[in-house]
């Protein structure tokens, strides 16, 4: 607590557990699930905590790192990442000093997350957050489906409603372990990504409903939600590594990363270099790395999206498809690549399928498309010699564990609610949204008081 402010009203804001600052202005902003500067800047905000050095507690998953996640209560979800140090991989490597964050369903590592990957560790921390920030407002989801399948899985362990938008495409990627799917509106759309994302954007628009836009990588819930990666690997590591590599879609992940590392050079007990972050995307669909390669801080669709559809189609980690990444917004991750002095690896489809096999078979367990992307990427920068052999290496396998889950558990298909098709008509059938919403809210307002806490 800062006892200079104590006297004055206007530092109430700073008695709270964290606050919010905007990166273009300075401004300290008091959160009401605010995920933009009032001031109108185009800036990430970021979490600002009191607690400079963290506690690691016990016993409560991702919600051990509580201290740095902008919530103030805790969720009973045992979801969270483990750190291991890799013998196999890493030796095929010549790598002495991997070490492995595992996202996914893995028994024998104790890694129980049942979407099997790393967005299970953003669901929880946001649900809670509107809950106490947004007066329990419903959250509307858009993605390419492994978010809205974590979103979805948390929805039904908790009571907690959610509405998902998810391309058509994208609609064998919902399912939850969990039989009942009250509390999931699914919407599927006939369209990509992008256009779940427009959509999403006019239904939290219908006054008549009491919904709220999740916020994607603006929404410091879900970036301080997957800091548990590498707060959990420092905990292990007991030291930040020299290298952080990641596949990236959004690169939200990624930019969560860089601003935990910041926070654990802040707290001091990790060491005070700077990881140099690595991210990685899957040709032929590469907006960022394109950009970068050339040296812009800005993606130029003529030049960075040629054809985006059909790139998007030949993708082999598909979910890492997002045509509006914050690269270029303050905080975004063009800083963040300049100022870890990281580096973006475009990896072919060829590269994917050799480096997954390599890491199946020396690590035991099946991983998301896109963690073969990161996989390719680690080989790749040990192939041009950028990653010394004896450097410490955190690499983030941020999805897997899908054929063990399948051992052990039933998978529920979601069913949808509702099918929209953006481009056969000009308006959407905003009417007819908003009465299957109403429906869907009266029904689950009630079970929202169900919500387990600890
Ligand atoms: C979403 C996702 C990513 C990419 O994360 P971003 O934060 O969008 O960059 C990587 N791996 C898996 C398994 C994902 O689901
Ligand atoms: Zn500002």
């Amino acid at each position: 607590m800062q006892s200079k402010c104590k006297a004055n009203a206007k530092c109430k804001v700073q008695n709270e557990k964290y606050h919010l600052r905007c990166l273009e202005c300075g401004k300290t902003i008091p959160d009401r699930y605010t995920n933009t500067c009032p001031e109108g800047h185009d800036s990430l905000l970021r979490t600002a905590y009191e607690r400079k050095r963290i506690r690691k507690i016990s016993g409560k998953g991702m919600f051990n790192y509580i201290d740095w996640l902008p919530v103030e209560e805790a969720l009973s979800i045992n979801a969270s990442p483990i750190t291991y140090k890799s013998e196999d991989f890493g030796k095929e490597l010549g790598l002495k000093n991997l070490y492995i964050s595992f996202s996914g369903y893995w028994q024998e590592k104790s890694v129980f997350m049942k979407t099997c990957t790393f967005k299970e560790i953003e669901a929880p921390p946001t649900f809670l957050r509107a809950k106490e920030r947004a007066s329990g407002k419903i959250l509307v989801v858009a993605s390419a489906g492994n978010t809205s399948r974590a979103f979805a899985e948390v929805a039904s362990m908790t009571g907690m409603p959610v509405v998902a938008i998810v391309p058509k495409s994208c609609i064998h990627r919902m399912w939850t372990t969990t039989e009942n799917h009250d509390c999931i509106f699914l919407i599927s759309v006939d369209g990509d990504y992008s256009d779940a994302i427009a959509i999403s954007k006019e239904i939290v628009k219908i006054e008549a409903l009491g919904l709220i836009e999740e916020g994607g990588a603006r929404n410091v819930a879900r970036r301080d939600g997957m800091g548990v990666v590498e707060l959990e690997a420092a905990f292990f590591m007991k030291v930040l590594p020299d290298y952080y590599f990641q596949a990236v879609g959004s690169g939200t992940g990624a930019i969560a990363a860089w601003e935990t590392f910041i926070r654990l050079i802040e707290d001091g007990r990790f060491g005070r270099a700077m990881p140099k972050i690595v991210i990685s995307q899957n040709l032929p669909f590469a907006p960022m790395f394109s950009a970068w390669q050339d040296g812009r801080a800005e993606i130029i669709a003529d030049k960075d999206m040629r054809n985006a559809e059909e790139a998007i189609k030949k993708m082999y980690a598909d979910v890492l498809s997002t045509r509006n990444p914050p690269y270029s917004v303050k905080g975004g991750v063009y800083d963040m690549l300049g100022s870890s002095n990281g580096r973006i690896y475009g990896i072919t489809n060829e590269e994917c399928r050799i480096a997954e096999k390599l890491f199946e078979s020396e690590e035991g367990i099946d991983l998301d498309p896109a963690a073969s992307v990161v996989c390719a990427s680690l080989i790749k920068a040990v192939d041009e010699g950028f990653v010394k052999k004896d450097a410490k290496i955190l690499l983030n396998i941020t999805g897997g564990g899908y054929k063990r889950l399948r051992e052990d558990y039933k998978m529920y298909e979601i069913e949808e609610r509702m099918e929209l098709n953006p481009c056969s008509s000009v308006q959407l059938p905003l009417d007819e949204i908003e009465r299957g919403v109403k429906e869907f809210e009266s029904t689950e307002l009630l079970a929202s008081r169900r919500v387990v806490n600890v």
